[in-house]
């Protein structure tokens, strides 16, 4: 939370002028009106004045998911709700055309579905299996980067006849980052060139415990094509799912995921995964900037229908905006509470966007400042007839970071996969160093390091920490040829490690 220095000055009841005179006495330099203060300092300073500040957080009117069952085991069972993911052309859409054909409004419905983003399986056993029709990482990705870990189980398909690639790593590796749990299907088994053994073998060394080795992942082979062992794949989904539990309230307010959303002839729709309570038409529901008074609901094979439970893949119609996937979707008692936790959430949204358009632009300046020093220090040497003559800060670019103080500083720019863990590894970061030497962030956002992450290192001489996001090969490229150091981790306390050899190499003797 932050508040400009006019906004405060109002709330003090102080003339404004007088405000910036007395917080420069406080030690607050170069402050403006239109500077903002962090929330807890302006709280401290609003104590200076003589008032007990309480933190209002607005959070009431917001629409908030409730807390979690004190006892879910009494609850009634929900369906898993199961992600396909594995490298390219190795039959994920077949698998999922597949089971598509096979799912539960098809079967009512003379085979007819639409891709609505998930659909329903359900085996001759009458339980049923959600299936998130969207194959591929990035659609898992944006889901946890919006912090919606909806998925249950993962299903990594892997080509009998190609073997473990890039991208089933890759998948591997997003899957274990959200400790979901997998099921492997090698795939493709009716092939001349399927070669099932090798295939567990490369998962062994790609350290997926399989049952075959004694682990405890289930291998099943398949073929999306003939069809065969889909139905053990799909006994396997179910027991793992009994083995996790998976259990959820049919009442009280519902919650759920959006998926996918569009603009039809019939209207706004976007497509939810329910995962607690039940929906039904009439009912209001709010998802991210938008709500909704239920129009419809309707299955994957377009039909209404009264209610959705739990683990139950719908489209709604009655969306005043478009809501985007990811966005979580909360049942509102009524239209007004929807409206009003949707502007709470604008709002917020607003003054997000204000302090990160003000983090920007402090940033720039400082990295400016830094580059004048460097240019005005080169150029004295130049001066002095020790610089190298080949331009301004050339020479300088091997040179320590600056100091504050007379602690040496070194710079970080943190990219993580997803909000949390960016926050957690810079706080864990900033914790480390000495009065000697001491870690500054200099930068952090969500996602894989990009071009300008290491354009920006290279000019600020930072180490680039990269915490469980996969690096393109060509900025990976681009940080050797620009001599750019990027620590990878998965784990925080290796990194916390790897950031604390890399502060005390800076402790080298003096010459
Ligand atoms: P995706 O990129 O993982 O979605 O892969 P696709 O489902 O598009 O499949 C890639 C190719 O492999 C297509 O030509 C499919 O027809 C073929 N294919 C997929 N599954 C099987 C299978 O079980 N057996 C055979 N013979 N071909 C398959």
């Amino acid at each position: 939370e932050l508040i400009s220095i006019n906004a405060f000055a109002k709330a003090l009841k102080i003339k404004p002028d007088e405000f910036l005179v007395q917080l420069g006495q406080l030690g607050f330099e170069g402050v403006t009106l239109d500077s903002l203060m962090a929330g807890e300092t302006a709280a401290l300073v609003a104590q200076e004045y003589g008032y007990e500040p309480t933190v209002e957080s607005g959070d009431s009117q917001d629409l908030k998911p409730r807390p979690p069952p004190e006892d879910a085991s009494k609850l009634p069972s929900r369906p898993p709700i199961v992600t396909i993911m594995g490298h390219v052309d190795h039959g994920k859409t077949t698998i999922l055309d597949y089971l598509r054909k096979s799912s539960v409004a098809a079967q009512e419905h003379g085979g007819i579905t639409q891709h609505i983003g998930a659909f329903s399986v359900r085996l001759s056993s009458g339980k049923p299996i959600t299936f998130l029709d969207t194959p591929g990482h990035a659609a898992f990705l944006t889901m946890r980067q919006r912090g919606a870990n909806i998925t249950d189980i993962v299903v990594l398909v892997v080509a009998a006849d190609d073997s473990v690639k890039p991208q089933t790593l890759e998948a591997l590796k997003h899957a274990r980052a959200a400790k979901v749990p997998i099921i492997v299907a090698i795939n493709k088994i009716d092939k001349e060139g399927a070669r099932i053994d090798a295939v567990k073998h490369d998962l062994a060394q790609a350290e997926v415990e399989i049952e075959d080795f004694g682990g405890d992942v289930q291998v099943v082979c398949v073929s999306g094509k003939t069809g065969q062992g889909m139905d053990d794949l799909e006994e396997n989904i179910l027991t793992l799912s009994e083995i996790l539990d998976h259990r959820s309230e049919l009442d009280g307010p519902a919650e759920g995921w959006i998926l996918e959303s569009s603009l039809k002839p019939t209207g706004k729709v976007a497509t939810v995964v329910v995962t607690r309570g039940t929906l039904r038409p009439g009912d209001y529901v709010a998802a991210g900037l938008t709500w909704a008074k239920i129009r419809q609901l309707r299955n994957e094979a377009g039909a209404d229908i009264n209610e959705a439970p739990p683990g139950t893949p719908v489209e709604i119609l009655g969306w005043k905006d478009l809501p985007a996937a990811g966005d979580q979707v909360i049942q509102s008692p009524n239209e007004d509470r929807a409206k009003t936790a949707v502007s709470y959430r604008e709002g917020l949204r607003e003054r997000e966007k204000d302090a990160a358009e003000y983090e920007t632009i402090t940033e720039a300046r400082r990295v400016q400042q830094e580059q004048r020093a460097r240019e005005k220090a080169a150029n004295e040497g130049r001066k002095r007839g020790t610089g190298t003559g080949t331009g301004a800060g050339a020479g300088v670019e091997q040179d320590l970071p600056d100091e504050e103080d007379g602690t040496k500083m070194v710079n970080f720019v943190v990219k993580g996969d997803v909000h949390g863990s960016v926050e957690a590894v810079c706080a864990a970061i900033q914790e480390v160093g000495s009065h000697e030497v001491r870690p500054r962030v200099l930068r952090s956002a969500t996602g894989p390091i990009t071009e300008s992450d290491v354009e920006h290192a290279a000019t600020s001489r930072s180490v680039i920490v990269n915490f469980a996001t996969t690096t393109p090969g060509h900025v990976r490229r681009m940080a050797e040829t620009q001599g750019v150091r990027i620590l990878d981790h998965t784990i925080i306390y290796h990194l916390i490690d790897d950031v604390k050899a890399n502060l005390s190499s800076y402790l080298a003797p003096e010459v």
